[in-house]
């Protein structure tokens, strides 16, 4: 049975989600127009977001119309760590611009948004309920940065889609930021990277905001499968072609 606190806690939590919905109405985060309903997002900026609508389904690199479904030439040839990858949006304007402020310039509310967009993206592909794992950042990025940008967009998109999220994993090393290295050395740079902390479920999917080469994916797909996991996808927001 619940307790009282914490009965309370939920009802006051819903009271003030609606009563800022009606005191604070949403605003576009891009252009300051008003939003579309609960949205921080006007009607005319929605229609300019890269939706990622066809994609190779283990990469989740973008593919010509029509050609979704089907793996693209790097899968067909080497099967990954990865089983399945969805990426919400292709990495263009504006999602790059919102991931940015997100990330760098502590603009939660962006993340907020992104996380809602991701949950309309993915509730087709939450049936069998698989955990959500958000990629970590080393404990002293986080530490600098204050708060863990997978781990903030995770929890809302968890809560939403009715499933679990777990930080079962820890970035043991503190590697190079990856957009300064080409490839072959970001497969390097984070091959080892991660470490479980915790059981591992048998069917999880990794968590991240944004997917380059895929080598931080897949080095955390094989700390994961090492400690157990049997499934292990991956949904980020976007995808950079
Ligand atoms: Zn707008
Ligand atoms: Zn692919």
């Amino acid at each position: 049975m619940q307790n009282l606190p914490s009965l309370f806690n939920r009802s006051a939590r819903r009271w003030l989600l609606h009563t800022q919905a009606w005191l604070l109405p949403s605003r576009c985060l891009l252009c300051d127009a008003p939003g579309t309903g609960m949205l921080d997002m006007c009607r005319a900026c929605e229609t300019t977001l890269p939706w990622s609508l066809a994609a190779c389904p283990r990469c989740a690199m973008p593919v010509p119309a029509g050609d979704g479904g089907t793996p693209c030439g790097d899968c067909s040839r080497r099967r990954g760590i990865l089983e399945s990858t969805l990426a919400t949006f292709v990495y263009q304007w504006p999602v790059d611009t919102l991931l940015r402020r997100f990330k760098f310039d502590g603009d939660l509310a962006a993340g907020r948004m992104l996380a809602q967009m991701m949950a309309c993206r993915f509730a087709p592909a939450s049936v069998g309920n698989p955990v959500l794992v958000p990629v970590p950042l080393h404990d002293n990025r986080l530490r600098g940065r204050g708060y863990d940008q997978a781990a903030e967009l995770a929890r809302p998109l968890a809560s939403v889609l009715g499933l679990e999220c777990r930080a079962i994993l820890r970035r043991r090393i503190a590697t190079a930021a990856q957009s300064s290295l080409d490839a072959v050395a970001r497969r390097r740079n984070v091959w080892g990277a991660f470490q479980c902390v915790a059981p591992v479920p048998a069917h999880l999917v990794l968590v991240d905001d944004v997917m380059t080469t895929g080598a931080t994916l897949q080095s955390a797909a094989q700390a994961l499968r090492q400690a157990g996991a049997r499934q292990v996808g991956a949904w980020v927001c976007a995808r950079a072609p």
